[in-house]
């Protein structure tokens, strides 16, 4: 239950209006649903569910809901079963949990994000059920948002790094915590892979490289990309290494507790950083930071054994050597996931098959895995996989998948075929897909065409 439920009663004089032409809204036995819900919010974090939901309990103040019946339940409660601990590693790291409850909601495959932070009860794409706990880290990442971006939210889209980039950080201290440095550094290596990517994607328009960029006049879906979350993290794990990580710890809880509930701006959190940590002005080039374009010099490349094991496989696939299933024993999804993406993006197509015929990853049951994979084997030219591509793109909906395969097809010279194919597909799954996420593939298409 996510705001609390008071009352289910008969509407009073006044609330059922008079008959109306639609059956469906106007029936005789209509009850009226009473919610309060207590904490203040900004209305981008008001949602509402409605379906044939069930529920499991997995933990004192969270429960799982979901359709689909016992199976997914089930699936879902057994992802999900450590939220708790990561509820009580939040609490140890930023202060109390102000929501009360935290309950979770899978929604169908065409839920166009990974999450949505809606307080008391998270909004989840049914992408993240993998059957490992892999998920849990989009639901630190959401988590997270209870204390940074739900607690103390951004009062621009200008100033959305405010949301992402200090939940980006809360989250990685979340998964370090629950699940060790090495995992959260290869997450911080996957997320400095993905910015320095976006500058590529920008390198014509540096305006949305800025951490505080102007939207004026701008569709913030357009622009959606990791900067405010990539390098919002930057920023503030600058500050941690500037002046340690226990004085940065009480810096985030005075933050918190200082402006909960509140909208801010990106100017009050500065004026409030200069002013609880006296001279930092002289230390790190804030100005650089936040109205800059690029990376600035004093980022950081994570450092990661995994993550510099993973690149220099990586970097051998190229010079045609695979890795060894001894080498790969101990991978998960974002393992496999950093290695995908960094082979390089059009190596021989004979190449591609042999790695899926020794490692199944066109048909893993991991999203992340099949959709590298997949993007991997279009931009090789595997027009054997083209099936599973089409397949893909018409069982799900998030963006996070259908960007860069669509991307992937209609990018390039002289593949009308595959543009062709694009195009059909998006026909045809153009109707299961969120109006947000049309946009965004209709916009990749128009630009390719
Ligand atoms: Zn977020």
């Amino acid at each position: 239950m996510a705001a609390a439920h008071l009352a289910r009663r008969d509407p009073a004089p006044g609330e059922a209006g008079p008959a109306c032409p639609d059956a469906l809204w106007c029936a005789q036995d209509r009850v009226v649903e009473e919610f309060a819900m207590n904490q203040p919010i900004p209305p981008y974090l008001f949602a509402f569910a409605a379906g044939d939901i069930g529920f499991r309990d997995v933990g004192p103040r969270t429960r799982v809901y979901a359709e689909g019946g016992t199976a997914m339940l089930d699936a879902a409660a057994r992802e999900f079963a450590g939220t708790e601990e990561m509820i009580r590693v939040g609490e140890a790291l930023f202060g109390p949990y102000e929501w009360e409850r935290f309950d979770l909601l899978v929604l169908p495959p065409s839920f166009p994000y990974g999450g949505m932070e809606n307080p008391r009860m998270v909004f989840l794409t049914p992408t993240v059920i993998k059957g490992d706990a892999s998920g849990a880290q989009v639901v630190a990442h959401e988590l997270a948002h209870s204390w940074t971006g739900n607690l103390i939210t951004n009062k621009t889209n200008e100033d959305f790094w405010l949301n992402e980039g200090f939940t980006t950080y809360a989250e990685r201290r979340i998964v370090e915590m629950v699940q060790g440095e090495e995992r959260a550094a290869l997450n911080t290596g996957i997320g400095w892979r993905g910015l320095n990517e976006e500058m590529e994607r920008f390198k014509d328009n540096m305006e949305f490289t800025k951490l505080k960029p102007k939207l004026a006049g701008i569709d913030p879906d357009d622009v959606y990309s990791q900067v405010p979350y990539e390098k919002g993290f930057q920023f503030l794990w600058r500050i941690e290494r500037q002046i340690g990580r226990p004085a940065f710890d009480e810096f985030l809880k005075k933050y918190i507790s200082t402006f909960k509930f509140q909208s801010i701006d990106t100017e009050t959190f500065l004026e409030f950083l200069k002013a609880n940590v006296p001279g930092i002005e002289n230390q790190i080039d804030l100005k650089l930071w936040v109205e800059g374009t690029g990376i600035p010099p004093d980022a950081m490349e994570p450092v990661s054994t995994i993550y510099t094991k993973i690149v220099s496989l990586a970097k051998d696939f190229n010079a045609g050597r695979m890795p060894r299933e001894d080498e790969v024993a101990d991978w998960h999804g974002q393992e496999w996931e950093l290695y995908l993406e960094n082979v390089p993006k059009a190596v021989e197509a004979s190449q591609v098959a042999a790695l899926d015929a020794r490692y199944r990853l066109a048909e893993s049951r991991d999203w992340e895995v099949k959709v590298a994979f997949l993007q991997l084997a279009i931009s090789s030219g595997c027009k054997e996989y083209f099936g599973e591509v089409e397949k893909t793109l018409k069982q799900v909906g998030r963006m996070k998948y259908l960007r860069p395969l669509y991307t992937a097809l209609v990018q390039g010279t002289g593949r009308d075929e595959e543009k062709m194919l694009a195009k059909r597909i998006f026909a045809e799954a153009h109707d299961g897909y969120h109006p947000i996420a049309q946009g965004v593939v209709e916009s990749i298409l128009s630009k390719h065409s």
